[in-house]
């Protein structure tokens, strides 16, 4: 099948199509890449927009549970959701935190829903430009929700939360000394900060947390482009399906309102802006890491030790070898 064949399919919401083309977009092999861009070219001209959410949160949270029955609850009401995975895990060790393909099966059962694992063995860069691609292929199948899920470690929150509309925290109920722990900067990236299990035994702790939550919540700084209380705290029980569509319908009305005021175009094109920055930085390190260029550094290197050459002077020829490399 050519490009434009597999493209037509995924255009028709063909989700077989679209594994296949996800497939094409992961793989390294430079006669794929090449088919990949041509397809990401023809599927891009569709011009469909899913609705993109980022969800994060340490494993044990319940974020595979809560995707299941958050995305059940889209599917009932006749939308379609793709969930897709970043995961740092799989890029270091092979082995994969969000691969299991246990995980989610009474979703992965649902016609209206399509689950793609983490792939495994790709530098976190190379996992970012999958997923990116892997998004653009899921909008132009016709999905209304995009889900990209990650575990909350490292720097896997910003690479969702660069590529996506919403970004959600998924926690658990905890004493006050736990609320520590979520770094600063992870509060700063949320919209939402959703704490699930709020059920049974963990229901009260649930409520106190979600309160000194939204008390951290209204201590940063607020962003002129949202409404009235947002970022917002609330509770939810993934298991007994507490709070989804109370937390649905906030995802829209702040959806909404972004649409409204421009931001979400202003969004969009600046991450756009921010990926081709990074991807310019991830090749130039890249053609840093090649021997040629390692054994260049070297022999500056050396020059500088022996000071026949300036720090700079070095620096500048050392550029120069790898902007034409
Ligand atoms: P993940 O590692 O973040 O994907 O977490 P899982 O979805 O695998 O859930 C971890 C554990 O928490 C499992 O034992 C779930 O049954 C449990 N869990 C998830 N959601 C809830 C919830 O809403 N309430 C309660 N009580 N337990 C939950």
């Amino acid at each position: 099948m050519n490009t434009a064949e597999l493209g037509d399919r995924i255009l028709n919401g063909d989700r077989r199509a679209l594994a296949r083309a996800i497939t094409l977009v992961e793989s390294g092999r430079s006669d794929h890449r090449s088919q990949a861009s041509d397809l990401l070219a023809h599927v891009g001209k569709s011009g469909r927009q899913s609705l993109r959410v980022g969800l994060s949160g340490t494993p044990g949270v319940g974020k595979s549970t809560f995707i299941e029955s958050f995305g059940m609850m889209l599917t009932a009401q006749g939308l379609r959701v793709a969930v897709l995975a970043v995961d740092p895990s799989s890029a270091r060790s092979g082995g994969s935190i969000l691969g299991d393909k246990t995980r989610m099966e009474r979703l992965s059962r649902d016609r209206n829903a399509f689950i793609r694992p983490s792939p495994s063995q790709t530098h976190l860069g190379g996992v970012a430009r999958r997923t990116r691609e892997a998004i653009a292929l899921c909008e132009a199948a016709g999905f209304d929700v995009v889900l990209i899920e990650t575990v909350g470690v490292g720097q896997s929150e910003t690479v969702v939360s660069e590529m996506s509309d919403l970004f959600l925290l998924l926690l658990a109920p905890a004493g006050g000394d736990e609320l520590q722990g979520v770094k600063r900067g992870i509060m700063e990236m949320a919209d939402m900060i959703l704490v699930n299990k709020a059920d049974g035994d963990l229901k009260a702790t649930a409520t106190r947390t979600c309160a000194d939550y939204a008390g951290a919540l209204r201590l940063l700084r607020k962003r002129p482009q949202d409404p009235e209380g947002f970022p917002k705290a609330m509770t939810v029980s993934a298991v007994e399906e507490h709070g989804l569509e109370e937390a649905w319908g906030q995802m829209q009305s702040l959806s909404q309102s972004r649409r409204d005021s421009g931001y979400w175009n202003a969004n969009r094109s600046a991450q756009a802006q921010y990926w081709f920055e990074q991807e310019v930085r991830a090749a130039l390190l890249a053609r840093l890491a090649t021997s040629q260029a390692r054994s260049e550094m070297e022999r500056l290197g050396e020059e500088v030790r022996k000071g026949n050459l300036s720090p700079s002077a070095a620096a500048d020829t050392m550029l120069d070898t790898l902007v034409a490399g």
